[in-house]
Formats: C-alpha cells, sequence, structure tokens
C-alpha cells in the first residue's frame, strides 16, 4: 500500500456534517458556519526533520516552510489565512536555542500576513523534530476555486517559475502566494486552483481528475525556474542522439516533476487572458505570469512542442523520442 492508496482508504466514508461544503480532497476543508458572505477554510500541515529539511536549512527557514506551506494552501483556495494553531514535537536532548529560532521565523512569516498563532501544543518526538501547523481562513461564499472546477476550453496559468526548488533551497524560503490567489478570486472567473507541491505533473492531475477534463500543455510556455536553466539536474544528454531534444527533456522534466514549487496553477476561461495578464503586469509585475496551455475535453494530457504533440506521463517524464 503506498501513501495514495493509503490516503484513500483512510478517507473512505469519512464523517462529515451539514456544514461540510468540501471535505478532504481539495487543498483546503472548505466550511459553512453561517458568517455572514463567507466561507471559512481550514488547513493542517506538518514538516518533518529527515524529510522536509534536513540540516543545511536554517533554523528560521524550517519555521517559515511550516508555515508558508499552509498558507499557500489557503492561497490556493482564494482565501484570507486568519489563525493558526501550531503543534511542536521535540526529540530528546532538543537545542532551545534552534527551537526558538524555528518559532521566530513560523512568526515572522505568520505576522505578515495577519495571522494570529491562537495556542498550540508542544509534545515529545524521541527520534526527530516535526512542526505541525493548523491554519483557518475566511473566503467570500461561493468564490472558492476548487480542484474540480476546470472545464474543457479554459486557459491553464502558473505563477513563477518551476523546478530546482530542492536543489537551490528555495523550498526553505518561498513566498506563499496569498496576494496573487484573493486577487484572482476578486477580479477573474477561476474555474479551478491548486498549489504546486507535487510538481505540475502531478498537481495537474489532481485538478484533471477531480474535473474530469484533459490538457494540452505547450512545451515552450512552460516557466522553467533560472536554476534548472542553468543546467541542473540534466538526464544524461550525452546518451541522446538528439543532445538538444533531449536536454530539452531532462530541463522540462525538472520544471514538470521537482516538486515544491508552491506556485499557483489555475484554470479561467480563455477569453479572460487578455485582461488578466494586462492586470497582473500591473499589480504583479515582478513575479512571471504563463499561460502554459489548455483544458480539453478528453482524458489526456499531451506536450505541444516542436516536433509534433507527445503525451505525458504521470511523474512528469517527457517522450522525445518517438512515442
Ligand atoms: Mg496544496
Amino acid at each position: 500500500v503506498n501513501e495514495f492508496e493509503l490516503i484513500e482508504r483512510l478517507t473512505t466514508g469519512l464523517p462529515l456534517n451539514a456544514s461540510t461544503r468540501v471535505g478532504s480532497g481539495d487543498d483546503c476543508a472548505v466550511l459553512d458556519l453561517g458568517l455572514d458572505g463567507q466561507w471559512l477554510i481550514f488547513k493542517t500541515d506538518a514538516v518533518v526533520d529527515g524529510v522536509h529539511f534536513d540540516t543545511s536549512a536554517l533554523p528560521e527557514q524550517i519555521g517559515h516552510k511550516a508555515m508558508g506551506r499552509c498558507l499557500s494552501d489557503v492561497a490556493a483556495m482564494g482565501g484570507c489565512p486568519t489563525h493558526a494553531l501550531v503543534t511542536l514535537g521535540l526529540p530528546t536532548g532538543f537545542d532551545a536555542l534552534r527551537v526558538e529560532r524555528i518559532y521566530s521565523g513560523l512568526r515572522a512569516l505568520a505576522t505578515r500576513y495577519g495571522v494570529a498563532i491562537v495556542g498550540g501544543e508542544t509534545t515529545t518526538s524521541p527520534d526527530r523534530l516535526f512542526l505541525s501547523v493548523a491554519l483557518i481562513g475566511t473566503v467570500e461564499r461561493g468564490r472558492c476555486p476548487l480542484r474540480s472546477g476546470a472545464r474543457a476550453g479554459d486557459a491553464i496559468f502558473v505563477t513563477g517559475e518551476l523546478g530546482g526548488s530542492l536543489v537551490s533551497g528555495r523550498h526553505l524560503t518561498f513566498e506563499p502566494r496569498v496576494a496573487e490567489g484573493r486577487w484572482l478570486v476578486e477580479r477573474f472567473e477561476i474555474h479551478a486552483m491548486i498549489d504546486l507541491s507535487d510538481g505540475l505533473a502531478g498537481d495537474l492531475r489532481h485538478v484533471l481528475k477531480s474535473s474530469g477534463v484533459g490538457a494540452e500543455l505547450q512545451v515552450d510556455a512552460i516557466p522553467v525556474s533560472a536554476v534548472v536553466r542553468g543546467g541542473g539536474r540534466l538526464d544524461n544528454p550525452s546518451e541522446a542522439d538528439d543532445a538538444t531534444t533531449k536536454e530539452m527533456g531532462g530541463r522540462l522534466k525538472s520544471a514538470l516533476s521537482d516538486g515544491e514549487d508552491f506556485e499557483l496553477l489555475f484554470t479561467l476561461p480563455a477569453g479572460q487572458a487578455v485582461e488578466l495578464m494586462d492586470g497582473w503586469r500591473a499589480r504583479f509585475g515582478g513575479l512571471k505570469l504563463s499561460c502554459i496551455g489548455r483544458i480539453t475535453s478528453g482524458t489526456e494530457v499531451t506536450l505541444r512542442g516542436k516536433d509534433g504533440i507527445r503525451p505525458l506521463e504521470l511523474d512528469g517524464y517527457v517522450h522525445f523520442k518517438g512515442t
């Protein structure tokens, strides 16, 4: 049983109640607690020593990442984060100063987004340190983009640049796209949105599966990060007949499947694309926004490039040679 199969088993037939608008399976849960004009969104996430960070991470960055991951999920709902609870698992013989520094990273990011930390829990975790954050926020009633909302003909957009997040250390310092997510849902008809944690190939699949649609991506439009463009993480280009194509394949694969980008992927009616690009440039000029393709009525994911159309595998593997 792998992780996804286990999650499937554990989340089948979970108890829900009348106020549950969206339960397990999206970036956040969505709850209707009778707030005037607003739904509540609810999320928990954890970072674990040796899994989400290692000894190369500064303590402040560990706290930043723990809070940032939750904020990124709230951003994917177009939500406004409000309150957090923090659970800290401390190993035997923990270094108090290091833990204080972790907490200060967490507090700094929470403060920047107006998130109140209203409690939590400290427990012993004999083997290793972990940090778990639960976050609530609000979103306008009926304006919360779900994974299931993509429609054939939608344009697909991603913020920022993708790939190389682990190699470059960006996974410890990323800025969650909360302001961007808010801006998008306030001004445009965002049909579906997700934050990129597993890599574009995997996270796009989540949207397509939930929505019952397919996608065609434009190879040239996928924003490959500078660190990947600079030569990190290439498949052995020397083994290929066509080194250039193979090298592009390696870089593209990195952008599609490295993961932990914490950018937003969203879809909206193609007719809103030009207005979106203009508005984005005026509001978030420094942050790239790319239209990477369109939603199709099939169930396939294909990549359109110079040498034709190729299927995209689940893990981001790109068939550049033959099919
Ligand atoms: Mg997410």
